[in-house]
């Protein structure tokens, strides 16, 4: 054992700093057991390089800020300071400002949420509000059920809390009845304890597939018969192309449903403000966790987001963003129609992404630094499974760049693609 990995011992004087990689970790021993299954994604160090401007990356689910009236925004941003600035600097509420929490109850009667302001935990982005609810109901070796694929940012929180994450098909309605039923059925029959239901109904991140009308009350009829609590993660809802919102799951089942909102994708991700909406007795906890976590959320966060909220055609802004991600969602669909035939893809009714199956035989994460090199980039779809299960997709997020580039981005993948497919 090396000086630097000798437990419990202080550093004397300054340690010189060996090159990256070399160093083994001092508090090794220390770390609590919920850590062993927390690790870096095997893609990140990818991404440094995907991030360079000559890279179309179709990787991240960045909205496209440029879209906002980013004068507006700053004027009110400073207008809170100057008027309310003791209060936006301040402390603030652990469950979150009370003005911001009836204007959230406005945004979701747009998919038939009827709650009432106490319902309503403001979070630090709705990865909090994740966070939180596996923190309250998961113990080591709990099942969470989860759509396969999920989204990446609840698998890495249902793994720090040592979930067994037990996946369920999609197909292009969302979420299948039969396979969930029989899923729950056979847990029940292992004696397994199932916390709950992980669901994107909308849009779905990775899939970009929607749970349709007619299946979302057999999600929830299936679910309350076996006992099993639903998490409805919902950030894309307000983002469909065509026609008016499906009702929220939580706009039928207000016991049995835990619903999870955020400003991230219909505004700014940048001020960190989302929501969940739970059970009377859950939302006591989720208050109580939140503020061993982070005390309150940020109120200078809320305030600007409530001012923007009261002052600002918000709706408009959501209209423009619509038909900007359904252009370039129809760019995407193109491309791929002309340069990759032998793939398959859905095709997103809203949200951010289309999930595409490769050409039989390819693997998309070995394939990905030959794509980076081609200057393209995507998340190869075993980042979005728990078990290893994915690598003849990939995912592909239209919400970023330009149509022209989505184009050009396509046309690199095709090319690799081809030449993989040589190999
Ligand atoms: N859920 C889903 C399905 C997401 O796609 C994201 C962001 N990519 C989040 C939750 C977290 O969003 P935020 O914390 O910014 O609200």
């Amino acid at each position: 054992m090396t000086e630097e990995t000798r437990p419990g011992e202080p550093l004397s004087g300054p340690t010189p700093t060996p090159a990256a990689g070399t160093r083994l970790d001092r508090w090794l021993g220390a770390y609590a057991a919920r850590t062993h299954g927390m690790r870096a994604s095997e893609i990140r160090a990818l991404f440094a390089v995907a991030n360079r401007p000559e890279v179309v990356s179709l990787a991240g689910g960045m909205p496209y800020l440029e879209g906002l009236p980013l004068d507006v925004i700053g004027e009110l941003a400073q207008r809170v300071v100057q008027t309310r600035g003791t209060t936006a600097l301040q402390y603030g509420s652990g469950q979150g400002d009370e003005g911001l929490r009836e204007q959230i109850l406005e945004v979701m009667r747009l998919e038939g949420i009827e709650a009432h302001p106490d319902d309503v935990v403001v979070t630090t982005g709705s990865q909090q509000a994740l966070d939180l609810v596996t923190r309250l109901f998961v113990d080591p070796g709990d099942v969470v059920v989860a759509e396969a694929p999920s989204y990446v940012g609840a698998l890495g929180v249902f793994r720090a809390y040592e979930a067994d994450v037990v996946h369920v098909p999609l197909d292009a309605h969302g979420i299948v009845p039969e396979a969930l039923e029989t899923t729950l059925a056979d847990l029940a029959r292992e004696g397994r304890r199932v916390k709950f239901l992980y669901t994107i109904p909308n849009f779905h991140n990775p899939a970009g597939v929607t749970l349709s009308r007619e299946r979302r009350p057999r999600i929830l009829e299936i679910a309350q018969r076996h006992g099993v609590l639903v998490v409805e993660d919902n950030p894309y809802g307000l983002l469909g192309f065509e026609g008016d919102p499906l009702p929220a799951m939580r706009s039928v089942d207000d016991e049995g449903v835990i619903y999870l909102g955020s400003f991230s994708k219909t505004f700014a991700p940048g001020y960190r403000v989302g929501w969940a909406v739970a059970p009377h007795a859950v939302r006591e906890k989720l208050v109580l966790a939140s503020e061993s976590a982070i005390l309150c959320p940020s109120n200078a966060s809320q305030l600007a987001i409530s001012g923007y909220l009261a002052t600002c055609d918000w709706k408009g802004q959501v209209k423009a963003f619509r038909e900007l991600y359904r252009e370039r969602r129809d760019a995407m669909i193109g491309a791929l129609a002309e340069h990759l035939p032998d793939a398959t893809w859905t095709v997103p009714d809203g949200g951010f992404y289309t999930w595409v199956r490769l050409p039989d035989g390819l693997d998309a994460k070995a394939m990905l630094p030959r794509a980076v090199t081609a200057r393209v980039a995507y998340v190869p779809g075993t980042a979005f499974y728990a078990d290893g299960q994915g690598a003849d997709h990939v995912r592909l997020s239209f919400c970023f760049p330009t149509p022209d580039r989505i184009r050009e981005g396509v046309r690199r993948l095709a090319g690799v693609v081809s030449a993989e497919s040589e190999l």
